[in-house]
């Protein structure tokens, strides 16, 4: 089972994520919580180069190339290997965030993020993708100054971040869960774990 977690800057996704494992694995699942960007060796000097605020205008396609090779990587050395052994995959982050981030943030092509995607992922999908949705100026409200590069994007950007993500789940409604992220975390951690009780295996 592929669990992805998905969202803006500051949606809660990650302690989510964290809560989700925790859940499965008092339950006796094993879990494998890992992250996009960084989850592998070269993945971890990836995101340093992704989000390094020095490299400003750093191009849009260049930045999709090295999103999805952290990807690439990251399914080839820990997603797959831990499906195949059996294992639940809770993911922050995956495909969804580059077609939000690079497709629309950045006003590329979809269908070119996807079919690059596609490529790095050797077509895996999700069983399910949570988003954790907050408006951009919440989320954002929620650190002091931005933590990288594209934190430090204008609020147009989020916003078209947080309408693709919506956009996303709404054109797939079995495969997804949208869910508010202005709750409480435990408010949103029951709803997730209703939803994901439903994938389970025995
Ligand atoms: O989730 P996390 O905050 O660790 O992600 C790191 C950064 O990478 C975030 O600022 C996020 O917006 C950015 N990102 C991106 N495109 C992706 C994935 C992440 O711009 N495809
Ligand atoms: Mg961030």
């Amino acid at each position: 089972v592929f669990i992805a977690f998905e969202g803006g800057e500051g949606s809660g996704k990650t302690t989510q994520a964290r809560m989700l494992a925790i859940w499965l694995r008092d339950q006796g699942y094993d879990v494998e919580q890992t992250r996009e960007p960084g989850a592998t060796k070269v993945g971890m000097r990836l995101r340093a180069i992704l989000l390094d605020a020095a490299h400003q205008g750093l191009s849009a396609r260049a930045e999709t190339m090295l999103y999805a090779a952290d990807r690439a990587e990251h399914v080839e050395k820990v997603i797959r290997p831990a499906l195949e052994r059996g294992a639940i995959v809770v993911s922050d982050r995956y495909v969804d965030s580059s077609l939000a981030y690079q497709g629309a943030g950045r006003a590329l092509d979809q269908q070119d993020v996807a079919r690059i995607n596609e490529w790095a992922t050797g077509g895996l999908v999700p069983d399910l993708t949570i988003v954790v949705d907050v408006p951009p100026e919440v989320g954002l409200a929620r650190f002091a100054s931005p933590a990288d590069r594209i934190e430090a994007e204008p609020l147009e950007f989020h916003e078209r971040v947080r309408r693709e993500f919506r956009a996303l789940a709404a054109a797939d409604p079995d495969r997804y869960l949208v869910v508010d992220g202005t709750q409480t975390p435990e408010e949103i951690a029951a709803i997730v774990q209703d939803r994901v009780r439903e994938i389970l295996p025995d």
